[in-house]
């Protein structure tokens, strides 16, 4: 990705009593230094975010990205001012050029004992996802070191807020490459499906789709449900559930979905094939790729 446009947020400029205020934003050089060195971001993955895909200028699902950043910040202590995170959203979306691009929302701790957080939106370019919808990805599955049942009793894990901590996501991605696979999926240490390091998975079973339940302490995809309603609108069945790593293998078809990269249909799991449906997958990707509020 390449990051074309940045806006510094002031979170204590957010009392405006009006909504959508175009106040406290600060447009800086994206290339250039912009935070001091004792930022908890930087130092502690101390933080959330978010990345919203945005085509021909239309940022989709922003409301959706926005309830998660809400309660993203909301596990983390953090304030989140969604009025002027809808605006800051919207002016960086003007800067977008037509095609494909993505805006980032970051919101930090800020510095230790510092007057307020930090948070700032960037726009960019997005990498070229054209192979991994059409011809699809090899995913390995990965133990995530926890049972289904840990979210509920160590909240503290912070495990369905986006938080900035992705050293292990990313790690498992690596993980997925030495194996010989494109991604990774999670599968918890008692056997179920969770997710993938930076997606959502989906399993079609018939004429059912079925997504691992975001009680077993996932992100709740914004992708994801925009496919569920568009699939159930279609009249298709649409559930969430504890799923058993091994129906990965079974499915009739199933995909890794996510705001940037969309619907990538998995063509083996640990090595062996499953069923891809590519002419689904197109339509899929069709409808995410269309404004979606
Ligand atoms: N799960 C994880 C861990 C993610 O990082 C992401 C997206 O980045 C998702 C799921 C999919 O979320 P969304 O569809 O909102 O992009």
């Amino acid at each position: 990705m390449a990051w074309r446009f940045a806006l510094m947020i002031d979170p204590l400029a957010a009392d405006d009593p009006r909504d959508d205020v175009d106040s406290g934003f600060t447009e800086i050089d994206p290339e250039a230094p912009a935070l001091p060195v004792g930022e908890l971001s930087a130092q502690r993955g101390d933080g959330v975010f978010e990345s919203i895909g945005v085509i021909d200028g239309h940022p989709q699902e922003v409301e959706a990205h926005l309830r998660r950043l809400a309660h993203s910040a909301e596990l983390c202590d953090l304030p989140a001012h969604l009025g002027q995170w809808r605006a800051a959203v919207a002016r960086a979306a003007r800067t977008c050029a037509p095609g494909e691009a993505v805006i980032k929302l970051v919101l930090s701790r800020g510095v230790d004992g510092g007057p307020a957080p930090t948070a700032w939106v960037m726009a960019g370019t997005t990498a070229d996802f054209a192979a991994a919808r059409a011809d699809g990805i090899r995913v390995a599955t990965l133990d995530r070191g926890y049972a289904i049942d840990t979210p509920a009793r160590a909240p503290w894990l912070l495990l369905d807020a986006k938080t900035l901590s992705y050293a292990v996501n990313m790690a498992a991605i690596r993980e997925a490459q030495r194996r010989g696979a494109d991604d990774a999926v999670f599968v918890s240490s008692d056997g179920y499906l969770l997710e993938a390091p930076t997606a959502s998975v989906v399993l079609r079973r018939g004429d059912s789709f079925v997504t691992p339940t975001p009680q077993a302490g996932i992100l709740h995809g914004t992708t994801q449900i925009s496919l569920f309603s568009h699939l159930s609108a279609a009249g298709f069945a649409t559930s969430y559930e504890m799923v058993p790593a091994a129906e990965l293998l079974t499915a009739d078809a199933a995909w890794l979905v996510s705001s940037v990269r969309l619907a990538a249909p998995v063509v083996a799991v640990d090595g062996h094939d499953i069923p891809v449906d590519a002419e689904l997958t197109a339509s899929m990707n069709d409808y995410l790729l269309s404004p979606r509020d």
